[in-house]
């Protein structure tokens, strides 16, 4: 079993997956990104690197039992992909306490509002492997729960209804 935890950066996966009851393994791909040097370039402007995913897919070719955690773990050939949700203001609080930029947050809570990344996974991996989970004012246990709820099959795939549109 292969799944993607994914989500805009803020909706907690890094948080999530180390709470999991699953016995995945947990790629970090971002670690995986700096330790391995899988990324095509340096993002000056951001002062980030920018994931190479054709080799970070080629690295996880043979993990059979993994748990990919990243905002681009939907792009990995997965068998499930969870997506986490956070209502747009809470998600611009969570990063500006983490001590991101005003930029990144804003950026992040509209792209967050726009559906961006639910409608990725969907758009790649079709409706009935993804598991939309709304961490909106929970704890990281209880969405923990919910996402071992979906890697165990305990749950059944869910997307679109989680809706922030109010928030554009
Ligand atoms: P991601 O890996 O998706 O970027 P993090 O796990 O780093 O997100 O979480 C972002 C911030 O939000 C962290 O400061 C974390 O402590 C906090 N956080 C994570 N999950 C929750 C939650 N369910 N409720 C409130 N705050 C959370």
């Amino acid at each position: 079993m292969r799944v993607a935890l994914t989500g805009t950066p803020g909706t907690g996966k890094t948080t999530v997956s180390e709470l999991l009851d699953s016995d995945l393994d947990v790629v970090h791909v971002n670690a995986l990104v700096e330790d391995e040097g899988l990324y095509s370039e340096v993002d000056e402007d951001r002062d980030s690197k920018v994931a190479d995913m054709e080799a970070v897919r080629e690295w996880l070719a043979g993990e059979d039992d993994v748990l990919v955690e990243s905002h681009l773990a939907h792009l990995v050939d997965v068998d499930r992909v969870v997506v986490l949700r956070c209502a747009p203001d809470e998600l611009e609080t969570r990063l500006t306490e983490r001590g991101e930029s005003p930029r990144k947050a804003e950026e992040n809570a509209e792209s967050e509002a726009l559906d961006v990344i639910l409608s990725e996974a969907v758009r790649i991996h079709g409706e009935s492997k993804v598991y939309e989970v709304d961490t909106t004012g929970r704890t990281p246990e209880d969405v923990a729960a919910d996402v071992d709820a979906a890697i165990a099959g305990d749950r059944e795939p869910s997307a679109g209804d989680v809706d922030f549109t109010d928030y554009l």
